[in-house]
C-alpha cells in the first residue's frame, strides 16, 4: 500500500478542534500502527535517501555506521518529539528540540511568531547545535509554516544548517512551504 494511502486511511478528521471551522488532521492511530509508524519514520528520513549511503543507513535495521546526510534531528514539540526520537535513533544520530517557551533550563534563542490569534514562542538551548552542523527539522503536521518557520530561524541563529523540512502531513491550502523557502519540505501526505 502507498504510503500516502496508509496515513490517509488511518488518520482521523475532527472538525471544529480546537476551534470552530478548523478540521483537525490527528495522526496517533498513524503513530499507533506499528508498520505504520515505521514507514512513517523512515519516510521522514528519506530526503537523505537521494544519496544511495543514506539509503543504506536508512533502511537497516541495526544502526549501520555511515552518512544518513545530517548531523542531528530537530524535533518540534510536542508531535514532532515522537517522530524526530525515532528518526535520530535509526538514522544513528542525536536528537534536539525545539520547545515552547518557558521549557528548557538553560540559556535559549527564542523566535516569536504570529498565531491566528495572538503570538507564540519556540526556545532552543544556545549551546544544542555545532555551527555547520545537518540538520533534518522534523514535525508532524506543516499547516501555516509558521511554527517551522521560526524552527529554522533558530537553527540557523544557531549555526545550524537545515538540510530539509520532513512532515507527515502538509495541508497545501495553507501554502506554509512558502514560507520555508528556499529550505525543501518533504512531505509523506499532501491533504
Ligand atoms: P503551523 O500553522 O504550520 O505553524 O502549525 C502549528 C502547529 O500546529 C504545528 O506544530 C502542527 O503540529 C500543529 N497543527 C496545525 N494543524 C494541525 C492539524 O490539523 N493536525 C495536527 N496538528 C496540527
Amino acid at each position: 500500500e502507498p504510503l500516502d494511502e496508509l496515513i490517509a486511511g488511518l488518520s482521523v478528521d475532527v472538525p471544529d478542534f480546537p476551534n470552530p471551522g478548523v478540521l483537525f488532521r490527528d495522526l496517533t492511530p498513524v503513530f499507533a500502527d506499528g508498520p505504520a509508524f515505521r514507514r512513517v519514520v523512515e519516510g521522514l528520513a528519506a530526503p537523505a535517501l537521494e544519496d544511495p549511503r543514506a539509503a543504506a543507513v536508512a533502511h537497516a535495521d541495526d544502526g549501520v555506521p555511515g552518512d544518513p546526510g545530517f548531523d542531528v534531528v530537530v524535533g518540534v514539540e510536542a508531535r514532532g518529539f515522537l517522530l524526530a526520537a525515532a528518526v535520530a535513533l535509526r538514522a544513528g544520530v542525536g536528537v534536539v528540540p525545539v520547545r515552547k517557551a518557558g521549557k528548557l533550563p538553560r540559556e535559549c534563542v527564542r523566535a516569536d511568531y504570529a498565531l491566528e490569534y495572538g503570538t507564540a514562542t519556540v526556545e532552543m538551548h544556545t549551546d544544542s547545535l555545532r555551527r555547520g552542523q545537518r540538520v533534518l527539522l522534523v514535525d508532524d503536521v506543516l499547516a501555516t509554516g509558521g511554527t517551522l518557520a521560526a524552527s529554522v530561524a533558530l537553527v540557523e541563529e544557531l549555526g545550524g544548517v537545515v538540510t530539509a523540512v520532513s512532515v507527515v502531513v502538509e495541508l497545501t491550502a495553507l501554502e506554509g512551504r512558502e514560507r520555508l523557502v528556499p529550505h525543501a519540505v518533504h512531505a509523506l501526505w499532501t491533504a
